[in-house]
């Protein structure tokens, strides 16, 4: 399995001087099974420039989309993921129940005439909105993807791929609580988490700025440091940098919560996610 961040950015996209070391650009993460299956997780400003790399490799693409949420930030890249325009594209959509509605609303709105000159209808790829994962987990030859519900306001989903012993694990725009909803306290994600050898998630906030924004949806540095000493993961990466967050301020974040990982456990790799980065399991 072959993870690629071509976002990793959180709430709107920041480009700028500031943020050229983690990225400017908003959720979007290529994931490359063994098995040959290429799944993209998200439709953030990322996938314009997953696309165009997609298309350079293939003529004839056939990928899966998983959609955690349909917030803004998650979805808005849509309309520049040049693979859309092609007829020889089959795009399989799955992931959070409001998905193709999501994807539609960018485009156009019954609110005002339309926010986008392209009619979803009129977009040559077939794309296929599937149920699959309401139900439970997909599978992919020997590779299998779990869903799991997301503390965020409208809900979401996360997700846990599982490729031969390796198992990687996506949760965004996830508020760690002690007391969640069903399936979401802080043990459930313990739980969801436990062993992985990648755990990417959320981490927007510091412990004091979060203290000013619960209920949003989101993480702080302490809670995510905890949640990977008690899964016991090997990697811990920190994503959905807030819009705000310079490059030398995240640096200080990852700094700060490998500091807290490593006084309980020094063998966990901490990291903050980067734009253009690769991970290999
Ligand atoms: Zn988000
Ligand atoms: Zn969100």
């Amino acid at each position: 399995m072959k993870i690629t961040f071509w976002g990793t950015r959180g709430s709107i996209a920041s480009p700028g001087p500031e943020t050229v070391e983690y990225g400017g650009n908003t959720t979007c993460l290529e994931v490359n099974l063994d098995c040959g299956r290429i799944i993209v997780i998200d439709a953030g400003t990322g996938i314009r420039r997953l696309g165009d790399h997609l298309l350079r490799r293939n003529q004839h693409l056939d990928i899966y989309l998983l959609l955690t949420h349909v917030h803004w930030d998650h979805i808005l890249g849509f309309p520049f993921f040049a693979p859309i325009f092609h007829d020889s594209s089959h795009i399989m959509l799955d992931g959070c129940r409001q998905g193709i509605e999501g994807l539609k609303r960018v485009f156009s709105s019954n609110y005002i005439d339309g926010t986008w000159p392209i009619r979803f209808e009129d977009l040559k790829a077939r794309i296929e909105p599937s149920q699959e994962m309401r139900k439970g987990s997909i599978h992919f030859d020997d590779a299998v993807v779990e869903p799991h519900p997301i503390q965020h306001p409208q809900g979401g989903m996360g997700f846990k791929f599982i490729e031969g012993k390796r198992a990687f694990v996506f949760l965004t725009d996830n508020e760690l609580l002690d007391n969640g909803w069903a399936g979401t306290s802080f043990k459930d994600f313990v739980r969801f988490c436990m062993a992985a050898d990648i755990l990417v998630h959320d981490c927007q906030y510091t412990s004091e700025e979060i203290q000013a924004r619960r209920g949003w949806g989101h993480s702080d540095v302490e809670s995510v440091a905890r949640l990977a000493v008690e899964a016991e993961v090997k990697k811990l990466v920190l994503f959905h940098h807030d819009p705000w967050r310079t490059d030398e301020e995240a640096a200080a974040l990852v700094e700060s919560c490998a500091a807290m990982v490593h006084e309980k456990n020094p063998a966990i790799i901490v990291e903050g996610a980067r734009e253009g980065g690769t991970m290999d399991l």
